[in-house]
């Protein structure tokens, strides 16, 4: 396998107007998606290698919206992006890592993700995501 590499940093957000600092800052918004598994609207602003995905929720009752009440706008997570997602998944969970997917599940631009609990990467929320080309 090899290594995993930052796919993506998610800023939660209420509304996707809020890419207008990032515009200010020169980047531009590439890709808008809902993806309805995840109750959000996302937004993917590309940064060299890597992406902002800014994600604001779809209806009161998405895990965005239910963040942003809790916690306020701001960074959500963390993406990997890996070869092959389920054999990753194995070895977390044989390791004792506490997952919110223990399987793969749908995500934007057709990818394959999963995420790991925050209990287990100390309060950050681990995403992983693997391409299908
Ligand atoms: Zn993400």
């Amino acid at each position: 396998m090899n290594k995993p590499v930052l796919d993506h940093i998610g800023i939660a957000v209420k509304s996707l107007d809020s890419a207008k600092i990032y515009e200010a800052l020169g980047l531009t918004i590439d890709h808008v998606e809902v993806v309805e598994t995840q109750g959000v609207k996302t937004a993917f602003l590309s940064i060299g290698d890597s992406n902002l995905e800014l994600l604001e929720p779809t209806g009161p009752d998405s895990p965005v919206a239910k963040f942003i009440e809790k916690r306020g706008e701001g960074i959500h997570h963390i993406c990997f992006r890996v070869d092959d997602i389920d054999v990753h998944l194995a070895q977390l969970k044989e390791k004792g890592f506490r997952l919110i997917n223990e399987t793969a599940v749908p995500g934007a631009h057709g990818c394959r993700v999963a995420f790991l609990h925050p209990a287990a990467g100390n309060g950050v929320l681990i995403e992983l995501s693997e391409k299908h080309e």
